[in-house]
């Protein structure tokens, strides 16, 4: 990344070139575009979506899954209906793209407990950063002897942020799907309500806080 490129071109690299055959491409537009991306997480909330297994497919007919955390691009070409975001907020590079997905999503939701209050990720916001530098880059127990001890910086790196924060303190956020992860059956009837236009709802018994 260089410094003439801006924000679009940095991530045209991530866009798919591939054409579809013009009917399939019609008829996948006129379905519900649904989209997904992982943020600061550990792709946990991502199995979690794998869980739904064969019940996805019932949706099919209604719903395009247009970007998935599985394949990790994170830009949209054409609005989505929803938006579902796994990981909170750690670097500069996140909040890019949550604020993209803001713009392109008419619903946004908050997938599992890094999206929802900051998670696992946000223990660190106890310790200043430079510590948390100084303890993955130069003390930590486990680096080779032999590695010249750095704290890795370049100009094209995302910065990190000095604190880990939950996405709805940086976009508005629609909906929340709590737990670490969350139960893959409680994301699916999000879907499948939100597909057959009813009001977004979690049974207590799907609620999972761990
Ligand atoms: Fe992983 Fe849990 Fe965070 Fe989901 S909520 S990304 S499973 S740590």
């Amino acid at each position: 990344m260089s410094h003439h490129q801006n924000k679009d071109e940095i991530f045209s690299h991530d866009l798919p070139t591939t054409k579809l055959d013009p009917k399939l491409q019609a008829a996948r537009d006129a379905k519900i575009q649904v989209a997904m991306i992982g943020l600061c997480g550990c792709w946990g909330c991502t199995l979690s979506f794998l869980d739904m297994d064969e019940q996805l497919l019932t949706l099919l007919e209604k719903v395009t899954i247009t970007r998935s955390s599985l394949t990790d691009i994170k830009r949209i070409t054409t609005r989505c209906a929803i938006g579902f975001i796994e990981g909170g907020i750690a670097n500069t590079e996140n909040i890019e793209t949550l604020e993209h997905f803001r713009e392109n999503c008419d619903i946004l939701i908050s997938v599992g407990a890094c999206a929802v209050w900051g998670g696992v990720p946000a223990m660190r916001n106890d310790v200043e950063l430079i510590d948390c530098f100084k303890e993955s880059y130069i003390g930590c127990a486990t680096n080779p002897k032999d590695q010249s001890k750095v704290i890795p910086y370049h100009e094209d790196l995302p910065k990190i942020t000095t604190k880990v924060a939950p996405n709805h303190e940086v976009v508005k956020i629609d909906y929340f799907i709590p737990g670490c992860p969350p139960d893959g059956l409680a994301i699916f009837k999000v879907l499948d309500d939100l597909v057959h236009g009813r009001e977004f709802s979690i049974p207590a018994a799907m609620n999972r806080y761990d």
